[in-house]
């Protein structure tokens, strides 16, 4: 019988390879960037058009190749990074296979631009297919560029494959991020159909996290760094507070290489034990390095998955470093007021003292110190404990203002300071009058309220206090999946920016839910059947809508997922603005809800929704 076994034509064998490391555009991002560093650049540029289905590129001010290595380098298991079965065992450089140039080259159309500094040309490669189309010498700068077009139009099925293109430009950012992440010191940017999505230049870890997650983020770090003799531990975890409903923002690297780990995260999930509010998850970027001696990152071609000689000694220690960082950092109390062990180096009704407040915190904190812990009750009775504390904030100020009743409605007139004075100078007849509508809550420059506690009296931005409220209102529709809808009277008809139809259509079934009922009507138009229910009324359905598509894409670049993103995007939008009046009623309904919300002192992008001022301290500031 005659033989049948065959080796593989290369052609075949890349693109079966490719199969498993090439998964998606966000795959040849994730090589690319990795070869750029590897190669020492310090100035990478990476160039998406459709979501990277048309074409990625990356530019690196790299060593550069020769021309016998440019053409090597897509040959498979052509590298230059490790030379004998030893080396697996100290791998510093991100790649090692020698696959991922062979395999994207076996799957797409590549151009490769390259020059060694003491070069004077270049060298111009195109591949398809894994077939060498063209070699010529060129001009180009020092460094590599590689272009990947058409990715997988060999492989139809795979195309098909590929989801749409904002899941898609989803992957390539989360690779993106963390590759910039892990590489502080060397400038990227990221260029996605003629948009500078992200401009980062070198800098220290703080700030490149603030160059991807937006200034606000400065304010949620705490820092951790521990050493052993095996291990160094480094990075951020974020506060408590913080913490959101999605994991998005959660990173952990070992010796620079991004990983996931279920059982890590857990133990940093661990380390914050009570302090989260039920299903929130805390930001954290977390760098761990060990001599590779000890590890075994050899397990998946796509490097994801690691190998710990000792994984329960590296979970203890992850754990019990966050913990000491936070406790060392948790000066700022949560509105839980249910102040615990874990807070180590906090005592209620204390005040802090100048060394150990965390940056950005103020007067937030006083509504903690002001207050002695009763009893302890689960962090999962948040909203409720919340809502009991905040009625003894309010204790034995009179019926009128007590949080969850109705406030005297004597008088319907929005009271502001001037009405105030006005009927203070006529109030001759009556004393009841005045003294009880001092008690009401009051507005200053129609933008805060003023509202009077026990100890002294809040300071309520009205924006962001009504924005916390919508938040934690549409986070709850979304979760339930029910909201109730009312319909307009006569359909809307709203026209939109051609390039924010597809952003439109992507949020409608979120919104819908909501309670809106929008319609795409085609020709860049949409029709609005209904609106959210409570909305505010009188709210203009095409500058509503505008203002959410605007949110709702900044909020894209900060990596929101979408079901906080929508939340935010719409709580934004429909809010109450500053420069708005309000009636002693809505006052009133705005102060007890936001006292009802999960975490009432921050709206959702991170403003203080309200400030407290205590007699005492007024008291002290008035002295000489
Ligand atoms: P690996 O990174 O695992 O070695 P690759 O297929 O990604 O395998 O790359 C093959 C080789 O091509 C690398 O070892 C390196 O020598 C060379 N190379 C790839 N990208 C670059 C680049 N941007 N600059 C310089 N050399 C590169
Ligand atoms: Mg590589």
């Amino acid at each position: 019988m005659a033989d049948i076994i065959q080796l593989l034509p290369d052609a075949i064998a890349n693109q079966i390879a490719a199969g498993e490391v090439i998964q998606r555009p966000a795959s040849v991002v994730k090589e690319l960037m990795e070869n750029a560093i590897d190669a020492g650049g310090t100035h990478i540029k990476l160039i998406v058009k459709d979501a990277g289905k048309t074409l990625l590129q990356v530019i690196d001010n790299g060593c550069g190749m020769s021309e016998t290595d440019a053409r090597l380098s897509f040959e498979r298991h052509a590298t230059s990074k490790i030379r004998k079965a030893q080396d697996l065992f100290a791998i510093r450089t991100m790649g090692f296979r020698g696959e991922a140039l062979a395999s994207i080259a076996a799957v797409a159309q590549v151009e490769m631009r390259t020059r060694k500094a003491n070069s004077e040309l270049g060298v111009k490669l195109n591949i398809e297919g894994s077939e060498i189309k063209s070699q010529e010498a060129c001009q180009c700068a020092p460094g590599t560029s590689i272009s990947v077009r058409n990715l997988f139009f060999n492989i139809p099925a795979r195309r098909n494959f590929l989801k749409s293109n904002s899941v898609e430009m989803r992957h390539i950012n989360d690779e993106f991020q963390r590759i910039a992440l892990a590489n502080p010191d060397l400038h990227f940017s990221l260029h996605h159909n003629n948009n500078e999505v992200y401009h980062l230049p070198p800098g220290n870890l703080r700030q490149r996290i603030v160059g991807l997650f937006g200034s606000n983020a400065n304010k949620k770090l705490v820092p951790v760094k521990e050493e052993t003799d095996i291990l160094k531990l480094d990075g951020y975890v974020g506060k408590p507070e913080f913490a959101k409903r999605t994991r998005g923002e959660q990173f952990l690297f070992v010796n620079k290489r991004f990983i996931k780990s279920s059982y890590l995260s857990h133990a940093v999930m661990g380390a914050y034990e009570e302090m989260l509010t039920k299903d929130t998850y805390p930001l954290y970027i977390i760098f761990l390095d060990i001599d590779p001696e000890h590890i075994d990152i050899n397990v998946h071609p796509t490097k994801q998955e690691i190998k710990f000689d000792d994984e329960r000694l590296v979970y203890n220690y992850l754990k019990v470093a966050i913990r000491h960082a936070l406790g060392q950092h948790s000066i700022t109390p949560m509105l839980d007021f249910d102040q615990d062990v874990n807070f180590g180096s906090f005592t209620p009704g204390a005040t802090p003292t100048q060394s150990d407040r965390p940056e950005g915190s103020n007067s937030q904190s006083k509504v903690g110190g002001s207050f002695q812990p009763k009893e302890k009750s689960p962090t999962e009775k948040l909203a409720a404990s919340n809502l009991k504390h905040w009625e003894k904030l309010y204790d034995g100020l009179g019926k009128s203002t007590a949080p969850n009743e109705e406030p005297a409605t004597v008088n319907s007139t929005p009271l502001t300071i001037e009405s105030q004075w006005s009927e203070q100078g006529q109030g001759n007849e009556s004393s009841e009058k005045p003294l009880k509508s001092s008690k009401q809550p009051f507005q200053i420059h129609n933008t805060y309220i003023v509202s009077h506690i026990k100890s002294g009296f809040l300071l309520i931005d009205q924006q962001a206090a009504h924005e916390r409220i919508l938040y934690e209102r549409y986070l709850d529709s979304l979760s339930k999946q029910q909201a109730i809808s009312q319909k307009e009277l006569f359909p809307k008809t709203i026209q939109v920016a051609p390039a924010d139809v597809p952003v439109l259509e992507e949020m409608i079934p979120m919104v819908n839910q909501l309670g809106f009922d929008i319609q795409d009507f085609g020709n860049n138009s949409f029709v609005i059947h209904g609106v959210p229910a409570n909305l505010n009324p009188g709210k203009d359905e095409q500058k509503l809508i505008e203002s959410l598509i605007e949110q709702y894409k900044r909020n894209v670049d900060m990596k929101l997922g979408l079901t906080e993103n929508i939340a935010r995007s719409l709580a934004k939008s429909a809010s109450i603005k500053r420069g708005q009046r309000l009636t002693p009623t809505e006052m009133q309904e705005l102060i007890d809800k936001l006292f009802a919300c999960q975490v009432p002192y921050k709206s959702p992008s991170g403003r203080h929704c309200f400030l407290t001022y205590e007699l005492d301290e007024l008291e002290k500031r008035f002295k000489v």
